[in-house]
């Protein structure tokens, strides 16, 4: 089936990049609907935008989605992730500015917004995307791929010069609350020279050593350090999650990403619709509907914060 809410879950903090507050409320929408965002604060022309691959417009650090009128809303990747990660499909996200807003710096407080809210099962039956064969994305060392599976699994590698990253590999299956359990907590990491590089470009203003894990070589510079060992290749699979959902359906498929980001996945749903014999819509009712990420997840599935 597919979900929505069963009422407005509210969010309010900084935009990462702007500094600036910003609300955001999440409301719900009917069967059918899919995620959109609109601009409260836009009050001339279409304020609204769809949350799809096409809407995405080229951007290094975030993924940015704009309509044909140019109105746009930046960093939306996290609330994606946590939207898809706990099955919704339907709900009209508003923001009172071009930021989705940051928080934590992971999915987590989005996740508990929305199970906060209520998961409402609706009258409808959910269409997934099945890959039927492999489609692939490279750029130099990075590469993004999809190829069949039963189930959503993201296989992420990644491979950081700095000693505080290094190589990480992780691979989870996304059926069910996997996501909300081992991945949802994991925040956004730079390093500090690039906070006071992107600083210097008038960037990152809303960041702190809170909403991101900061780290100086070796060492994590945000207070009480990792909360995974490996948690900056969970937060690239939030990342993934959140980029996937962009396809307006829940994929079954196998993702696999190495050193990949966000304009790569972009990129690799392009290759995918550009290709109408590498996937098919499929009926998810009954058993294959419960394979899809976030269905039944509930608050025991949120990672416990100290
Ligand atoms: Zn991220």
């Amino acid at each position: 089936m597919q979900y929505s809410l069963k009422s407005t879950a509210v969010f309010q903090g900084h935009g990462l990049h702007s500094g600036a507050p910003v609300t955001m409320k999440v409301h719900p929408a009917p069967a059918g609907h899919g995620i959109w965002f609109v601009r409260s604060d836009v009050a001339q022309g279409d304020a609204r935008i769809p949350a799809t691959w096409d809407a995405v417009v080229p951007s290094k650090l975030c993924t940015l989605i704009a309509n044909d009128d140019g109105v746009s809303v930046s960093t939306i990747e996290h609330v994606m992730a946590a939207l898809a990660g706990s099955a919704i499909s339907n709900a009209l996200v508003e923001v009172d500015g071009p930021e989705v807003p940051i928080l934590d710096g992971s999915a987590a407080p989005f996740v508990e917004g929305l199970l906060n809210a209520g998961i409402l099962e609706q009258d409808a039956p959910v269409l997934a995307i099945r890959v039927l064969k492999a489609v692939e994305v490279r750029e130099g060392e990075a590469l993004a791929r999809l190829e069949p599976s039963d189930m959503l699994e993201i296989d992420f590698k990644i491979d950081f010069t700095d000693a505080a990253i290094g190589k990480q590999a992780k691979v989870l299956n996304m059926a069910n609350g996997a996501f909300v359990r081992e991945l949802s907590d994991s925040r956004t990491f730079c390093r500090n020279s690039d906070v006071i590089a992107m600083r210097e470009r008038g960037l990152a203003l809303g960041g702190t050593l809170e909403n991101a894990v900061v780290f100086e070589g070796a060492k994590v510079l945000s207070p009480g350090g990792l909360r995974h060992a490996d948690e900056p290749v969970r937060h690239k699979m939030l990342d993934a999650l959140g980029d996937l959902a962009l396809a307006g359906a829940p994929i079954l498929g196998r993702y696999t990403g190495v050193r990949a980001g966000h304009a790569m996945t972009n990129k690799l749903l392009r290759a995918l619709f550009a290709q109408p014999d590498a996937w098919v819509l499929q009926d998810c009712e009954g058993r294959a509907g419960g394979k899809l990420p976030g269905v039944g997840v509930h608050h025991g599935d949120l990672p416990l914060r100290a």
